[in-house]
């Protein structure tokens, strides 16, 4: 496949592991062994959380076999934190992956939306 998986930064430490190790703030919601969630610092709906894994994994397309635990407590976990965050009437899950995408930070994130009627397709 192509270098979609690739960090953009090699070797840099991304904004979000500085969160897992409390290096910057951030408005945690849930967190685990092997995750965390905190409320988005721009929020594009009236809730919006990442949720991502504490191991560095830049996106979707870097998962190995190896992750296939990883991977499923995460989607696991998307409905524990939407039950804690009191969501309703539905959510959406987002992984954006690689440019065209839309990801701007490389370390793999789930998007939560909820709060307002969401409409599809994306832009
Ligand atoms: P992406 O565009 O990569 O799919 O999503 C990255 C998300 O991270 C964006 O929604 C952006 O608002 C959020 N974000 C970027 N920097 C920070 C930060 O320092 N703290 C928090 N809580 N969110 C951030």
């Amino acid at each position: 496949m192509s270098e979609m998986n690739k960090s953009r930064e090699d070797g840099e430490t991304t904004i979000f592991k500085k969160i897992i190790d409390g290096e910057i703030p951030a408005e945690i919601v849930y967190q685990d062994d092997l995750c965390l969630a905190f409320h988005d610092v721009s929020p594009q709906a009236p809730i919006h959380v990442l949720l991502i894994p504490k191991k560095e994994i830049v996106n979707v397309a870097g998962f190995s076999q190896d992750d296939t635990h990883l991977a499923g407590h995460l989607m696991l976990t998307v409905d524990k934190v939407a039950k804690l965050l009191n969501i309703e009437n539905g959510y959406r899950v987002v992984a954006n992956c690689g440019a065209d995408g839309g990801q701007s930070v490389d370390h793999l994130h789930l998007h939560i939306l909820a709060g307002r009627a969401l409409a599809w397709p994306p832009g």
